[in-house]
Parts: C-alpha cells; sequence; structure tokens
C-alpha cells in the first residue's frame, strides 16, 4: 500500500440515512446505544421529495423501512476517496473511516511523506498540523 498523509477536518456534518453503504455501522439520535450494521441498503425514489430506504441489518429478520433524510449518527463509514495531491496533483485514492478519520480536506502523496519508522508511519486520516 502507498503511503500518503491525509489532513481531515472533523466529520461534524449532519449525516442522512441514504448516505449509507453495506458494512457500515450507525445508530439512531434517539437510540444511541443500539449499533446497527448495515448489510444491504436499496432506495425507492417515490417523488422528487420522497425517496424511501430498505435497510437490511445484520442481526434483524425484519428490513427497516426510512425515509432517505432520516438522520443517523454513524459509528463506522469507510469510503475510498479519490484527492489530488496538493504537491504533485497526483490522483491518490484514500481509504478513510469518516467517523473516526474525519473528513478528507486534503492530500499529499507517498513521493513527499519521507520514510519513516513503520511505528512512526502516520496513518491515513490522523490530523496533520
Ligand atoms: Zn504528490
Amino acid at each position: 500500500m502507498s503511503r500518503y498523509a491525509v489532513v481531515t477536518l472533523g466529520f461534524t456534518r449532519p449525516v442522512y440515512a441514504h448516505e449509507l453503504r453495506p458494512g457500515d455501522v450507525f445508530v439512531f439520535p434517539d437510540a444511541p446505544s443500539t449499533a446497527l450494521i448495515v448489510a444491504d441498503i436499496e432506495e425507492s425514489v417515490l417523488s422528487p421529495e420522497l425517496a424511501l430506504l430498505t435497510l437490511t441489518l445484520h442481526g434483524r429478520t425484519e428490513p427497516m423501512h426510512l425515509p432517505a433524510n432520516t438522520p443517523i449518527r454513524p459509528l463506522r463509514m469507510v469510503r475510498t476517496v479519490s484527492m489530488t495531491c496538493l504537491l504533485c496533483h497526483k490522483d491518490q485514492e484514500a481509504e478513510l473511516d469518516l467517523p473516526r478519520d474525519g473528513e478528507p480536506l486534503s492530500l499529499v502523496c507517498a513521493d513527499h511523506v519521507p520514510e519513516a519508522d513503520e511505528d512512526a508511519n502516520p496513518g491515513p486520516g490522523e490530523e496533520i498540523e
């Protein structure tokens, strides 16, 4: 895996149910102790204003139906983002767990990250001042 450094912002924006993908873990704000794991998600657009989601959850037999704009609180949302290196403009893909790592802001690719001990290797998403 190539090494790179990503500068991130805190992941504080509102997140809605339609952003979920299989493998994501989330809670509803009114039930923060019940972590739900997405197995599958399907969106049905009923009108320009209304889309409904059918969420299949690990450990639940009944799928959950909810409006696509339902606010949720993500616990784990791993996304591969394609970014352009700040210094040489080379494209680089970075994998981030958004709630933990934050929202990607900028990236420098491995060409500018000095070789270092494995232990000192800042993983993707660690904040760089
Ligand atoms: Zn670069």
